[in-house]
């Protein structure tokens, strides 16, 4: 930890170097903001010196701000401290962009205080750095779920034909065998075992086969869905920001954590979060609107997403979760019906409808609340 003296010799500090700078107390008021960060966010430093942090980011993160200064000064459990990580900012205009960020603790004034050192990504910058790697993970992720989804499918679709393979092969080897007279009958019954053994066979392999792509063991555990909605709209809208999409959070600051792994969680959002920028992008041109909110339904949070683009194609409403589903030229029509694969492993469900507020789609999903659960937290 390095003592710095007053936040006036710590501007001319932040100026010279080219990230922008912003220092926060342990209450999390800004006690510094550098010249790059006025560029960056629109505000002029004396507009926000002593104001919460929580004028910058994203309305869904600033709650999160909060409880991670109170939890660091609790326990000392770093979260944020030391780590890069993407969050979303909220420039003065109330336009949010994705930004990499990382902080570190300092001292100011003998106090314990924090420096985030911020840099706007876009879309070229996914070739490097934790975007990156974020990226890579949830392309992983959605690969072997493509398989697990083709596998099932192709296993739901294959075995109606093999079981009926199996019967029918059965039920001529039981007419075969009361034909007394029948001259190649013990040639013909063997060859209709071997054809039964080979349905069944093939019945199992796909069997195992789905197995097997399921196999890879999700982390289940409590997940704070603040965190979840960051980490998967900050990446699903890195490629999309430059357009005019207005993105509003609804998530209240106490709802309990779910209980899922972090990386599927984050597939679903990004999924649907994707799904609704592409919607929307197919409509030209003007201002769009994306709302991501979550409540607490019983023993469940529900989250949804809605967009004010075209809605659903009514001729692929009523088969929108299934595989291989698409209205998009190269679009493989797997993203819902992971989606709900995910979800229902899980015990919740998913639902698409029409947006009530925004007019565009409304996807809403379920999953359950830990039974230790938090409030907030990673
Ligand atoms: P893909 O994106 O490859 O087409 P998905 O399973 O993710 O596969 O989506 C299936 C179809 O559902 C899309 O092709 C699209 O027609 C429709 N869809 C999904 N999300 C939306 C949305 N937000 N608005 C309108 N249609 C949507």
């Amino acid at each position: 930890m390095r003592d710095l003296q007053t936040p006036e010799n710590l501007g001319q500090v932040l100026d010279a170097i080219p990230l922008a700078l912003v220092t926060i107390d342990r209450n999390g008021a800004i006690r510094a903001f550098g010249k790059r960060a006025e560029d960056m966010f629109g505000y002029r430093a004396e507009e926000v010196i002593g104001c919460n942090v929580s004028l910058l980011t994203a309305p869904h993160i600033a709650a999160e701000h909060d409880h991670y200064l109170a939890e660091y000064a609790r326990t000392g459990v770093r979260h944020v401290i030391g780590a890069t990580r993407i969050e979303m900012a909220q420039h003065k205009s109330g336009h949010q962009f994705p930004v990499e960020l990382r902080v570190s603790e300092i001292r100011l004034d003998g106090e314990v205080a924090y420096q985030g050192f911020l840099r706007p990504i876009n879309g070229d910058e996914l070739q490097r750095g934790e975007a990156k790697a974020m990226l890579a993970d949830l392309a992983q992720a959605s690969r072997v779920s493509a398989m697990g989804a083709l596998a099932t499918a192709i296993a739901h679709e294959l075995n109606q034909p093999l079981t009926n393979i199996a019967n029918y092969t059965q039920g001529l080897s039981n007419l075969v065998s009361q034909q007394d007279e029948f001259a190649g009958r013990e040639e013909v019954m063997r060859v209709l075992e071997t054809c039964s053994d080979q349905a069944v066979r093939a019945g199992q392999l796909l069997h195992r086969l789905r197995d097997f792509v399921r196999g890879g063991q999700p982390q289940t555990g409590p997940n704070a869905v603040a965190g979840l909605v960051r980490d998967a709209t900050a990446l699903a809208l890195i490629n999309g920001y430059k357009r005019t999409i207005h993105v509003t959070y609804d998530l209240p600051v106490d709802l309990p954590t779910v209980e899922v792994d972090h990386l599927q969680g984050q597939q679903v959002l990004f999924n649907l979060v994707r799904n609704a920028l592409e919607a929307i992008d197919a409509e030209h041109g003007g201002h769009h609107e994306l709302v991501i909110a979550a409540r607490q339904v019983n023993d469940f949070i529900e989250l949804s997403v809605e967009d004010d683009g075209p809605g659903i194609a009514p001729a692929i409403a009523d088969s929108l979760f299934e595989s291989f589903v698409t209205t998009k030229g190269g679009g493989m029509g797997v993203g819902l019906a992971i989606c709900k694969q995910i979800v229902e492993a899980y015990g919740g469900s998913i639902h698409a409808g029409k947006s009530a507020r925004l007019g565009g789609a409304a996807f809403r999903f379920t999953l359950p609340i830990s039974s230790e659960s938090e409030t907030a937290g990673g």
